[in-house]
């Protein structure tokens, strides 16, 4: 048995992309826009449904910083933000000057907790300012307390960004996630369920937005045939090139979905009579995820050494990668010094959550492996 290393999620190609860049090179269409991006965008937005307007963009945290400016958050502001994410949430708002508000996770969903985030609201308004704009992101595929949240965003009259940088293809109530917010945005980037090497899009609810997001990722250009600026631009659209792969890689998507909820399956076998681990599932049926990493809890055994530092060890002694869950915002060191409203929720499921191989392309032999490290490891 040959012992390559087996990755948490790595991109798997269609075999559809290469037509598409060639394409591109014949046409000289080697630029950022073109072709490839405008139909990428176009079978984006068919599959989201609900007529929701996307901007192809060249990553998932340039999408972030795009609808920060869009809302109009400036210097100063305050936004809202689910403490346990990738640090690419919460950045772009410091690129903003403006000052991030963690909030901590509900034990459900592992997102931002519904009643923090009320705590969180009052709070901030009593101390006198008004959160600009809240980011919610749905972990690992699974879809935030969506009627909660959005109930306690419309009674302050928030607008929420939907970072749905996992969750492409996961939906609640059948609608799909990454069209519940004011603004949502996904990621292509290498490790997500489809990539375009490095590719993000902003997902709006009206032309008029997307096309001022075009104009702010395109250097904001005004009008007239010399280069006139008005406001300050980006360069921040995707590359005609990058959106071939994409169109390559959408063509597979449902497959992707199918496959990575098999994982799902095969996770749920294995630790179905290891008392000391749960997987992650959704709450009921309302949520469906792509299950784009699974995660489990172990529950520390101090006399057997079983916790989830052994357990990362134990794969990595047969070279499968395994990886702690997101470390909240609010203890990192560059975000430290930022308000946080919670209970330590997300604390503690980051001392006991674990991700596990979750690509679409695990093999019979790789899941046989995983198995293996699991079944001696609780033995
Ligand atoms: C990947 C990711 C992003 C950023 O996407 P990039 O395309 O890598 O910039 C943002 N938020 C979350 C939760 C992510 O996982």
């Amino acid at each position: 048995m040959d012992n390559k290393r087996i990755y948490l999620s790595l991109s798997q190609q269609s075999g559809f992309e290469l037509e598409y860049v060639e394409k591109a090179l014949e046409t000289n269409w080697i630029t950022s826009g073109g072709p490839n991006v405008n139909a990428f965008e176009s079978i984006l937005e068919n599959f989201l449904a609900d007529e929701p307007f996307v901007t192809a963009l060249n990553s998932g945290t340039s999408a972030i910083h795009l609808a920060l400016i869009l809302l109009g958050v400036k210097y100063g502001d305050e936004v809202i933000c689910q403490s346990m994410t990738f640090s690419a949430s919460a950045n772009p708002i410091l690129y903003q000057g403006a000052i991030p508000v963690f909030v901590d996770s509900e034990p459900d969903t592992w997102n931002i907790c519904p009643d923090q985030l009320e705590i969180a609201i009052k709070e901030r308004i009593k101390k006198g300012k008004k959160p600009k704009a809240i980011i919610t992101v749905h972990l690992y595929g699974n879809p935030y307390k969506i009627d909660e949240i959005h109930a306690v965003a419309d009674r302050y009259e928030i607008p929420i960004i939907e970072d749905a940088a996992e969750a492409l293809g996961s939906s609640y109530k059948k609608k799909k996630c990454g069209t519940f917010g004011d603004l949502g945005i996904l990621s292509f980037n290498g490790n997500k369920i489809i990539t375009t090497s490095s590719g993000g899009a902003l997902i709006s609810k009206s032309d008029k937005l997307k096309q001022k997001a075009i104009f702010y990722a395109t250097q904001s250009k005004d009008e007239a045939a010399h280069y006139q600026h008005s406001e300050i631009g980006y360069n921040y659209r995707m590359s005609n090139i990058c959106a071939g792969i994409g169109l390559g890689q959408i063509k597979t998507l449902e497959d992707a979905i199918t496959k990575r909820r098999n994982n799902h399956l095969f996770y749920k076998d294995v630790f179905e009579k290891i008392k000391d681990v749960a997987l992650f599932e959704v709450l009921n049926e309302n949520y469906f995820s792509t299950y784009w990493l699974n995660t489990i809890l172990i529950e520390p055994d101090s006399e057997k050494n079983r916790n989830q530092k052994s357990l990362r060890l134990a794969f990595e002694g047969a070279n499968i990668e395994s990886r702690p869950l997101w470390k909240p915002m609010h203890l990192q060191p560059v975000f430290k010094k930022y308000p946080y409203y919670g209970k330590k929720v997300a604390e503690s499921l980051f001392e006991r959550g674990l991700c596990l191989p979750s690509g679409s392309n695990l093999t019979s032999e790789d899941k046989k492996r995983i198995k293996e490290v699991i079944v001696n490891f609780f033995k």
